[in-house]
């Protein structure tokens, strides 16, 4: 993978461009790829953003997410799409596999391939061109670099500001964790520049659900909640049935591993949803206790060293056991949390 400022002079010229992000974006894949699909069609060039599935309602207010393509249910289009592409875009993920049914078309276009991105252990040999770094805050932040080092921050408008915004507070838990560095707060208060309020963008994406989701909470922490406090360690295992009784969509269960982080005294959380085509893990931490390497070693998974998710086809009950049969042994093996 060539460094990314190798590209520029490739997007002298207006070219054929295809975005994706990771399967069920969330703000900062959908933000940073829609920040970047505004700069490049202002650059002039024709610009198409592809998402490997569906996403949340509380992203549709994103300034050009209407024009985003799903490929799980437009499939063919899509695939004519890429199929034209000259160059690809890859943001917020880092592994082809985490664009689901789109990896096996993705890995056969002789197209120019991208990387813009922060999770741990890149796949760098699929990309011809890109940016991995661990230390950034937010992919939304990496597209604003990307801006800037282009010399398009002219270009920057209203809409790219909203959507990396977005991006950014989302995956710095609005600016609490520790990856929020004085550049992200220097960056934050140039696209406010831009005159968006940002209190409507906290509202849009946290103040935004139905009632289900809320009393649904309720439910699961009451009841599907179990503290292993001998861990240091809180998980939640929620059953297909909770979903379906609840009615709970893609996006509504989005924020909740964090709630037994709250917890004094627990540093690591885990949420397990049993999901139609998997059951999928989420792993989130305080500290020292690394989520990234956990999810790699036991559920198929990675992401960061306090956030990251997997997944496996098993049943919750048998997740559920395997996964304090992996705590026991991951914990005894690393430092003590
Ligand atoms: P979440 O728990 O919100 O799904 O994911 C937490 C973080 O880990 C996100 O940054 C996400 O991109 C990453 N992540 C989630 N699932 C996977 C996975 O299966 N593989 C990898 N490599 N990263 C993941
Ligand atoms: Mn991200």
């Amino acid at each position: 993978m060539k460094e990314i400022k190798e590209l520029f002079p490739f997007l002298a010229v207006p070219k054929k461009i295809v975005v994706t992000m990771h399967q069920k974006p969330d703000p900062d894949a959908m933000g940073s790829a829609l920040g970047l699909y505004h700069y490049l069609k202002l650059k002039g060039h024709d610009v198409k953003v592809i998402s490997p599935t569906n996403w949340a309602d509380f992203l549709k207010w994103m300034p050009g997410c209407e024009t985003v393509f799903d490929f799980e249910s437009q499939r063919s289009m899509c695939i004519e799409i890429m199929n034209q592409a000259e160059i690809f875009f890859c943001l917020d993920f880092n592994h082809f596999s985490r664009t689901r049914f789109m990896e096996s078309i993705l890995k056969d276009l002789s197209c120019i391939k991208v990387l813009i991105d922060h999770h741990r252990e890149p796949q760098t040999e699929v990309f011809d061109y890109g940016v991995s770094d661990i230390a950034k805050s937010s992919t939304a932040e990496m597209v604003y670099d990307f801006i800037v080092d282009n010399e398009g921050k002219s270009l920057i408008n209203k809409d790219i500001a909203e959507n990396l915004y977005a991006g950014v507070m989302s995956d710095t838990g609005s600016f609490r964790f520790s990856s929020t560095t004085a550049s992200v707060h220097l960056m934050v208060a140039e696209l406010k520049g831009f005159g968006f309020e940002h209190a409507k963008i906290h509202t849009a994406l946290f103040d935004n659900f139905m009632e289900n989701r809320l009393r649904f909470i309720g439910h699961v922490l009451s009841h599907r909640m179990e503290v292993l406090y001998e861990y240091n360690t809180a998980i939640i295992a929620i059953p297909k049935a909770d979903i379906l009784k609840y009615h709970i969509r893609t996006g509504d269960t989005e924020g909740l591993v964090n709630y037994p982080l709250s917890i004094k005294g627990i540093e690591m959380a885990a949420l397990l949803i049993d999901r139609d085509e998997e059951r999928k893990w989420s792993f989130r931490s305080k500290e020292t206790f690394d989520c990234n390497s956990f999810a790699r070693k036991y559920f198929q998974g990675g992401g960061h060293y306090n956030a990251a998710g997997g997944r496996s086809s098993d049943s919750v009950e048998e997740n559920v056991i395997q996964f304090k049969k992996a705590l026991k042994e991951f914990l005894s093996k690393q430092q003590p949390i």
